[in-house]
């Protein structure tokens, strides 16, 4: 047993006294540490508590939990304490809480607020670094930052990247990209990790919100939207609505009174994907294609691949992501199938995703993403708010339709799981006995790695999340030692569910809660095979033909560049 505030808590060996204190729901103020931190920093200071017996205040963060310890973590000494470091770190911080983008969701200020802190006691000099607004994705405003250190940490061992660091001495210390560059000529992957772990206003994503309002103010426009599978996921945390075709619905009902005209299903072109991406698979096989081939709808991941490895680009899958096939789609069919009266159509994505802005500007055809945070804030705007009595509009035809497979892309594991239902199908001519679940493929493990009969051959299949672990299997395809066939990367923990765009938090929970409800929409639809969905075989039928034809490559797959030589 420890003792935190005199009251008992079984003692876990391995735990820090800051896990025991939150596990039993005891609130210890921290800023450097988070949901999801690698290992403890004790950067900030701010958890400090008082042991029995020992004389310093000690960081709860960074202190092993021992059997028998007796802990206090609000007494008035540690509360000065910790208030003069939160004082101390607002003395340099600019006062601009009014028209910060983190405004009423700042973690510094809800501390500052939660220690009474409600004057300036010290004065001191501000920080005058310039604002970063290189990259597509991301914005920096290194006078923000407290140097907590989060960022560092999820670029470096959960993202595996290490754009950003230290840098610098004294008060001129700073998180920056090697040699003080803009974060667009670093090895950034644009996955916006970093904002979510980021306690303030000093990492951000590019915003498009007064973009989209202009288009929507513009007569000579028709403005509209598609959804990717992880934002109804989402929104739903917030809205007390309980089934994602139901937030769908509503977040469609609440565009469409804003000026959106039409909103479109990105879980259709998730199917679309599978159908292309399996029949690539299929051909690589069948005759002697690069393997194992990767997943390519993950931005980020692409991104990592053109910056870091482009000697893996042979074993991308040549898809776009759904997102960027229904942008091509939208542009190529809609004015020809709806009227859209002489109007030019701006295509608004709306994505849990940072990383998708990058590829909207690198390949066209989308005009504006918003991310789940932003389509949020641009509904406020218009004082809309998600309720179960909101108005609900269906989505449109002809890209309303998806399936269970669809809609599971959204979370770790979703993209193999739908292509390995199609693949059996398309090998077999049979769906997967025990039915459409492929257990091995769910989960938050960061590799999973399994194999399958498929046909009297063995199939062997991996999905990662997060690109940390991403590494060891590269090295065994570049040493030609990988037995993998397909393997699914997704840029960010847990999938689009955990994407850069999502909102600030990076609790395991909430993420576990998203992913769930994705696999019931899919347990409860119709159809759960994304070759059974009858818009896609309609638009096979009136102008793709076939999977991987002359169509299909022209609108749905792309190429790579290796972006090492810049
Ligand atoms: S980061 Fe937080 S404390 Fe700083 S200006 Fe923005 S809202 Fe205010
Ligand atoms: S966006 Fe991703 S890659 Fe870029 S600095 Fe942030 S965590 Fe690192
Ligand atoms: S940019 Fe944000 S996460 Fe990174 S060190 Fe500064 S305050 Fe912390």
């Amino acid at each position: 047993m420890i003792t935190i505030n005199e009251r008992e808590i079984e003692w876990v060996p391995d735990e820090t006294v800051l896990q025991a204190a939150l596990r039993a729901g005891i609130a210890i103020p921290h800023l450097c540490a988070f949901a999801g931190s690698p290992s403890p920093q004790a950067a900030c200071r701010i958890c400090m508590v008082e042991v029995e017996g020992t004389p310093r205040l000690q960081t709860s963060c960074t202190l092993p939990a021992r059997d028998g310890m007796v802990v206090r973590t609000h007494t008035p000494r540690i509360q000065r304490a910790r208030r003069t470091i939160v004082e101390l770190l607002l003395a340099s911080h600019p006062d601009d809480c009014l028209f910060c983008p983190r405004s009423g969701d700042c973690e510094l200020a809800r501390l500052a607020a939660d220690l009474g802190i409600r004057g300036r006691r010290y004065a001191g000099l501000k920080k005058s670094h310039p604002l970063d607004v290189s990259s597509p994705s991301v914005i920096r405003e290194p006078n923000k930052c407290i140097l907590c250190g989060r960022c560092v940490a999820v670029c470096h061992s959960v993202q595996g990247v290490g754009a950003i660091d230290f840098t610098g001495r004294g008060f001129e210390t700073r998180i920056s990209p090697a040699f003080y560059t803009g974060l667009n000529v670093s090895g950034c992957i644009f996955c916006g990790q970093c904002i979510r772990a980021c306690p303030t206003g000093a990492l951000t994503e590019k915003s498009q919100g007064e973009d989209v309002i202009r288009a929507l103010a513009d007569p000579d426009v028709m403005v509209v939207a598609q959804v990717a599978p992880a934002v109804p996921a989402t929104l739903m945390d917030a809205a007390e609505i309980s089934s994602i075709t139901e937030m769908l619905e509503t977040l469609s009902g609440a565009l469409r009174q804003i000026g959106f005209e039409a909103v479109f299903d990105t879980s259709f072109t998730a199917d679309l994907t599978i159908m292309e991406e399996v029949s690539e698979l299929l051909h690589r096989v069948k005759n002697g294609g690069a393997l194992p081939m990767f997943t390519s709808c993950s931005p980020g991941w692409v991104r990592y691949v053109e910056v870091h490895r482009p000697e893996m680009i042979p074993y991308l899958s040549t898809c776009k992501s759904p997102q960027q096939m229904m942008g091509a789609l939208i542009k190529e069919c809609y004015p020809k199938q709806f009227d859209t009266k002489g109007r030019r159509i701006y295509s608004v994505s709306i994505m849990p995703c940072t990383a998708k802005k990058y590829e909207a500007q690198d390949l066209g055809d989308i005009d504006a993403v918003l991310t789940t945070r932003e389509v949020d804030q641009l509904l406020r705007r218009f004082g809309m708010q998600f309720t179960p009595k909101g108005p609900r509009a269906p989505l449109d035809v002809p890209f309303a339709e998806a399936t269970g497979a669809g809609r599971i892309f959204g979370g770790t594991g979703g993209v193999m799981e739908a292509a390995i239902r199609t693949a059996h199908r398309l090998i077999t001519g049979e769906e997967l006995k025990g039915g459409p679940k492929v257990s091995d493929a769910r989960g938050l493990d960061q590799v999973k790695v399994f194999s399958l009969d498929v046909a009297g051959t063995q199939l062997n299949f991996a999905v990662v999340n997060g690109l940390g672990e991403v590494k060891s299997i590269l090295h065994s395809v570049a040493q030609k030692t990988s037995p993998l066939h397909f393997v699914e990367v997704m840029t960010c923990p847990g999938g689009c569910v955990g994407g850069g765009g999502q909102p600030y938090d990076t609790d395991r929970e909430a993420i576990k809660k998203r992913l769930h409800r994705l696999y019931e929409v899919d347990r409860k639809s119709a159809s759960r095979l994304s070759h059974d969905n009858e818009q896609v075989k309609s638009l096979y039928k009136n102008l793709l033909d076939q999977p991987l034809g002359a169509m299909s490559h022209h609108l749905l797959h792309r190429s790579y560049l290796d972006r090492r030589k810049g």
